[in-house]
């Protein structure tokens, strides 16, 4: 029990007024259900594949801190993603880590995030957790970039620190190419291009275009390929980045643990080519049931997940839960998702028995 002069020690009182203002990430309980909510790749590890990572990890030394540069598990991204050895890395802890740390290293006094809306809310978190002022593009109601808005918004807001995520999380879709090259031109600040999805965009990328431009920063991650679990993301960038943001690393951010087993699973790229050439495959029939819901309708994703808007996103939410289905209602979270769904895409028995339960949740 707190004495009453102590009252004002209790985080009521003492934490940011800015950060008590903000909603923690949500993740929803999903013990026993389908899990179709968080865009996972829903295939597990060959199970050869998981033995030998069982006896690699049975090899770390964890009674010793990582490797501080973690020089290996470097060198093995840059193999598997094919970055160009000029580039600078950083290593984060998930690519969420990493959206921290370049908030956190252009946090000048007064400087402004802007993003587009709607896009991956860490990018506003990470912002204001940085002490920085967060200014939102909305897309088109059709969730295409107004180009236009975007410009007109670097112009006036002269933003530290744009976030375009390519393909887009939660609508799915690609932004044009030249559009984002624009607002790299055109901004003082950095542009961070969040290619967390880069494993479906079919080839849609701007990893080429990292060494031209200074203030470009290509952020990617290992999660949804099939290794979520693993926490491992990477920022890419034209020298000279990687000795600021190593400052803001913390030093053992990736684990011994984590490090090991991305090293060896990399190895074994093919294995999630052919999980992720599934997947591709699946979304592609995914989306075609939805087009043939005449109650829905289905946007264009070049992700792992689908949007669709239904009649009662609210109804239909629970009742794809009530059959143990755990999908994304993005419903409330910005005006544009009005009655929006985000499906990730499953296995093929998984989807078809989503779709099962959403057919006469749309009446
Ligand atoms: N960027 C985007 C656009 C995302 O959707 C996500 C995950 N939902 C992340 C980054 C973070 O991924 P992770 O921390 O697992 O690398």
């Amino acid at each position: 029990m707190s004495r009453p002069n102590e009252m004002t020690k209790g985080p009521e009182s003492l934490v940011r007024e800015e950060i008590r203002a903000l909603t923690a990430y949500h993740v929803a309980p999903a013990e026993g259900m389908v899990k179709l909510d968080a865009m996972e790749n829903p295939y597990r590890l060959p199970p050869e594949l998981a033995a030998q990572m069982g006896a690699r990890l049975a090899d770390v030394a964890v009674n010793r801190y990582p490797d501080p540069s973690g020089a290996r598990l470097k060198r093995r991204l840059r193999e598997t993603m094919g970055i160009d050895p000029a580039l600078d890395l950083v290593l984060g802890n998930g690519s969420d880590e990493i959206l921290q740390m370049v908030s956190l290293a252009l946090a000048k006094p007064g400087a402004c995030v802007l993003a587009l809306e709607p896009s991956f809310v860490v990018y506003r978190l990470a912002a204001v957790a940085a002490g920085m002022r967060y200014a939102g593009v909305s897309l088109r109601e059709d969730f295409t970039l107004d180009a236009e808005g975007l410009l007109g918004a670097i112009a006036r807001e002269r933003p530290a620190l744009t976030w375009i995520a390519y393909p887009n999380n939660p609508t799915g879709n690609l932004f044009p190419r030249e559009t984002i090259l624009e607002a790299v031109r055109a901004s003082p600040g950095v542009v961070a291009v969040d290619e967390a999805y880069y494993a479906f965009s079919g080839g849609a990328t701007l990893l080429d275009e990292v060494g031209r431009h200074p203030n470009l920063v290509l952020v990617r991650t290992v999660s949804k390929l099939g290794l979520a679990g693993l926490r491992v993301g990477v920022a890419i960038a034209a020298p000279g980045w990687t000795r600021e943001l190593e400052k803001l690393r913390m030093p053992y951010n990736v684990n011994a643990l984590s490090a090991a087993a991305a090293d060896l699973l990399l190895e074994h790229r093919e294995v999630f080519d052919r999980q992720t050439a599934a997947i591709v495959a699946e979304r592609a029939r995914l989306e075609a049931a939805l087009d043939a819901l005449p109650r829905a309708r289905r946007f264009p994703s070049a992700a792992n997940f689908v949007l669709v808007r239904v009649p009662d996103a609210p109804r239909a939410f629970e009742a794809l839960r009530q059959s143990g289905i755990l999908v994304r209602t993005l419903h409330g979270s910005h005006p544009l998702l009005a009655h929006c769904l985000r499906l990730t895409v499953g296995t093929p028995d998984e989807n078809t028995r989503m779709l099962e339960a959403l057919a006469p949740a749309l009446g």
